[in-house]
């Protein structure tokens, strides 16, 4: 009698143990959150779904601090003090890439724009105010006259100079998840960093996934088609504050010290390389149409524009529709939110 109830139990064990397993590897881990200071999305399915999550929203818990330059700790946070220091990890690559973007967007793109952002309150929690001339006359010096050196994960910053990292970390946080991703060999995945996405493998259905673009006003004006791939929104509409009727937005340009205006509403930038698409899509939304354009065409990536006219403007030939209603996440965040 007792023999036969053991092997019952084994038996049980042995078809459940698969199923429940069968089950998971099946089901799709949806979670929200706010870090690094915005809406975050992790959307998959795969047998270790959850523990990709776990990783991944850990991940961006540790970048926050890292390579927050308004966090009271952290590796960002202490370089700009002593004016050098390490960022680990592969981060310091984060600043190669915007030295790069810096340079060929004629200073449009600069990670040294911080004490610019600071005058503006555009830091972290900070509601924004017009600042007077002088102010931003005094940031804009320190900002044209800052030199950042990098030696490998060692980087240093000249004088009274400090360096944001807003425009690039999350294309940073997104490089390292979709690494996250496939080590623990997930199905597939869309996470959403604040308007920076990530694709991982396809559809269930086997197609590939379609992500839609904001058109600021809480829909979507396209839907591009994407292989494995990023996929980053910059625009003016994403924070700002209004004064005496006028809107200010976080979108700097580093050479007038105002926000910038060129009758853009929107870059996005796809690439495989998250930190890269980041880094472009602030650059080129300060470019502005023409000169954006060209340093899209110049890193070989694809590219949209949209302007105030609601003009569609494409660099690369992305696989786009300005039609189709099949787009999903960007639109659904923002509509949750
Ligand atoms: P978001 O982070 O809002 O999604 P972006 O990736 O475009 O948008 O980054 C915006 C952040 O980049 C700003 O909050 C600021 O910290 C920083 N920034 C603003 N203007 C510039 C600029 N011209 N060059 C580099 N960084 C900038
Ligand atoms: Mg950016």
């Amino acid at each position: 009698m007792k023999k036969k109830y053991i092997y019952a139990a084994v038996l049980i064990l042995i078809i459940v143990f698969p199923a429940v397993r069968f089950l998971s590897g099946n089901s799709v881990t949806e979670r929200r959150s706010f870090k690094m200071d915005t809406d975050i999305t992790i959307t998959g399915s795969g047998r270790n779904m959850n523990k990709a999550a776990d990783e991944i929203e850990a991940l961006l818990d540790e970048i926050d601090v890292n390579l927050n330059s308004y966090s009271a700790e952290g590796e960002l946070a202490e370089l700009n003090e002593k004016k050098e220091g390490v960022l680990s990890g592969g981060a310091a690559e984060a600043v190669y890439i915007a030295e790069d973007v810096r340079k060929n967007s004629d200073g449009a793109f600069n990670i040294a724009v911080k004490p610019l952002i600071d005058v503006w309150g555009f830091g972290r929690g900070g509601d924004g105010r017009v600042p007077s001339q002088n102010e931003i006359d005094e940031a804009l010096k320190v900002v044209a006259e800052t030199k950042i050196k990098a030696d490998g994960d060692k980087i240093s910053v000249s004088g009274n100079g400090k360096i944001d990292l807003g425009a690039v970390a999350k294309g940073y946080a997104s490089d390292k998840s979709r690494e996250i991703l496939k080590k623990n060999k997930v199905k597939y995945a869309v996470l959403n960093f604040g308007g920076n996405i990530v694709t991982y493998g396809k559809k269930p259905d086997g197609e590939d996934f379609v992500i839609g673009i904001s058109d600021g006003e809480g829909g979507a004006y396209a839907a591009v088609r994407t292989a494995e791939t990023c996929i980053v929104t910059s625009g003016g509409y994403e924070r700002y504050f209004e004064y005496e009727g006028k809107k200010y937005h976080h979108l700097l340009n580093p050479h007038t010290g105002y926000p910038a205006e060129n009758g853009l509403v929107s870059v996005t930038v796809i690439s495989e390389n998250g930190t890269l698409a980041d880094a472009l899509s602030t650059a080129c939304y300060v470019s502005g149409l023409e000169k954006g354009m060209a340093l899209a065409e110049k890193y070989k990536v694809c590219a949209v524009f949209l302007d105030e006219e609601k003009n569609v403007y494409t660099v690369g030939n992305p696989d786009i529709s300005l039609e189709s209603d099949e787009y999903i996440l960007v639109k659904k965040e923002r509509k949750a939110a």
